[in-house]
């Protein structure tokens, strides 16, 4: 079991993640400076603006230190998240990390319906057949390249897919009382 997990705290619900991850007994640190990476065993990078967030990445300089310790470590996107852990994304004005062969398309769930909840079918996690999940202006997985697996799909879209120890979830597992997404990405530490 991990140590200590980060999650990006440059913007957006990572207070909620880091909630979620204290009810399940794992100590957290907000990460502010690229160099707080060293101290962690995995990272989170929640929801937000993906536009936002790009710009404050590239201030900080955490798009090289954040590649490098994906090498090493779990690494989970939500959300926004979902589309900087992409290799490709539909909006020049985001700076993907590319540490995934998917490409993602924002807000691409239109106007009518850029936030509901459903109930998705979870074969890969114990316990309740379905899992609630919050979609808030969330992004598409438009391409799933070699070497990723889809974990979970709804309507036919992909909304979480796994490619060695880094995952993409176009919802917010952080939203819910069910924590069992959290300790799915907590056992790919202990590999
Ligand atoms: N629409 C946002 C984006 O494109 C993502 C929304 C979210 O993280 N809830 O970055």
């Amino acid at each position: 079991m991990a140590r200590k997990i980060g999650v990006l705290a440059l913007q957006g619900d990572f207070a909620k993640h880091m909630a979620m991850l204290e009810t399940l007994g794992v100590e957290t640190l907000a990460i502010k400076k690229p160099q707080q990476l060293e101290e962690c065993d995995a990272l989170i990078i929640p929801g937000g603006e993906s536009t936002t967030l790009t710009k404050l990445m590239v201030k900080y300089g955490f798009y090289e230190p954040l590649r490098e310790f994906s090498r090493r470590h779990p690494v989970m996107g939500t959300c926004a998240g979902a589309i900087l852990v992409a290799k490709d994304v539909d909006d020049p004005r985001v700076q993907p990390l590319g540490l995934m062969n998917i490409a993602a398309k924002r807000n691409a769930y239109g106007r009518q319906v850029d936030s509901f909840v459903t109930d998705i079918n979870t074969p890969m996690l114990a316990g309740a057949p379905t899992f609630p999940a919050v979609f808030i202006r969330a992004p598409k997985i438009s391409a799933v390249r070699n070497g990723v697996e889809i974990l979970m799909s709804s309507a036919g879209e992909p909304v979480m897919v796994q490619e060695g120890n880094i995952l993409a979830v176009t919802f917010h597992p952080e939203l819910t009382k069910d924590n069992r997404i959290h300790r799915y990405f907590l056992e790919l530490t202990s590999d």
